[in-house]
């Protein structure tokens, strides 16, 4: 009888406490506001179809060879992406002169030479010293038996939307509408063999990752996977409410404001048997305590094939996927205050 008390007692507290936890989730929930709606829908329009297709079309065509790492094809990989941000005035990351990050072979699995990062950014108005990370990987697997594996979907898709992203927040900025952080683009090489660019910069980085406020980490949102072929207008969040359950609440806001996709959550449970929160780069930064969001759509029967070419990406839901990306990133970089961690709630 006595322990049946003191189990009652016990009951009670732990019912207290949990309300009380879900009060301050409800509150989290209901402290993130959407701002500047008006210019958000504006510049996210400057994020087109027809951009995303005309460069992909070039970044996933067969002189980049699949862009294995440290091939003749990843370094022209590597020269489009610069080029762009030359082109549009977007400086380079690097102690302000250089967009590459150069990581040794010797730091890379054997057989591989020398490679790139590529990191542009625009500069925060009033925190530049706190950084939002778009990340997507440029490599893919090259060539096997003289068949050429184009990546169009992997990651040639995440790796345009981010170029549409920087050129919407930098339009924004030569109007006067500058983010209050600064936002780093981020394009990793050696994914592909192992997360290598991205464990690479989280041990190398270029802004403190202690103020980097979170990772976007796009990889293949071009495809429709079986699961939705009936609904394509989806995209899988994966690991967004991990660090931060506040940046799943900011996600789901910028979309429900702009987007309306439906966002499927499938991969974020944690025993998913996939582990498609280990496999991509988001993860080395959610390993230094960074939330992270992953892009997704989701596996296709041209996955890792030599099949998986610019042909086959629905162009009009990239660009909506897009618009997300770059709707959630605004909010991110112009918010009040950094995210709060669950640890902290
Ligand atoms: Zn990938």
């Amino acid at each position: 009888m006595k322990s049946f008390i003191i189990l009652s007692v016990l009951a009670l507290v732990g019912s207290c406490a949990e309300t009380k936890y879900s009060k301050k989730i409800e509150n989290l929930d209901n402290g993130v506001q959407i701002t500047d709606s008006t210019l958000v829908t504006k510049y996210a329009n400057t994020i087109t179809a027809e951009e995303l297709k005309s460069n992909l079309y070039i970044f996933a065509s067969k002189d980049y060879e699949g862009r294995a790492v440290g091939k003749p094809g990843q370094i022209k990989a590597v020269n489009f992406l610069k080029h762009f941000y030359v082109k549009e005035n977007i400086a380079p990351a690097i102690n302000d002169s250089t967009y590459f990050q150069t990581i040794p072979a010797s730091f890379l699995p054997e057989g591989t030479g020398d490679s790139q990062n590529v990191l542009a950014y625009i500069k925060g108005s009033e925190k530049p010293e706190e950084v939002l990370i778009i990340s997507g990987h440029l490599d893919h697997i090259g060539v096997e038996n003289e068949d050429i594996y184009f990546g169009a979907d992997d990651n040639g898709s995440g790796s345009m939307a981010i170029l549409e992203i920087a050129q919407a927040f930098k339009i924004a900025e030569r109007e006067g509408h500058r983010p209050k952080r600064s936002v780093l683009f981020m394009h990793l090489t050696a994914e592909e063999i192992g997360l290598q660019g991205s464990l690479y910069y989280t041990q190398n980085p270029i802004f403190d990752l202690n103020k980097t406020i979170a990772n976007l980490n796009i990889d293949m949102i071009g495809r429709v996977d079986d699961r939705h072929k009936d609904n394509p207008n989806y995209i899988y969040i994966i690991g967004a409410d991990r660090i931060s359950k506040e940046l799943n609440f900011v996600s789901e806001k910028a979309n429900n404001s702009f987007t309306n996709l439906e966002l499927d959550y499938k991969y974020n449970a944690e025993d998913d048997s996939n582990n498609y929160y280990y496999r991509s780069d988001h993860y080395n930064f959610a390993k230094q305590n960074i939330p992270v969001i992953f892009y997704f759509n989701g596996e296709h029967p041209d996955y890792h094939k030599p099949t998986d070419t610019p042909d086959k990406i629905n162009y009009s839901l990239l660009e909506k996927r897009t618009k997300l990306i770059f709707a959630t990133a605004w909010q991110l970089a112009n918010k009040d205050k950094m995210l709060k961690h669950n640890e902290d709630i």
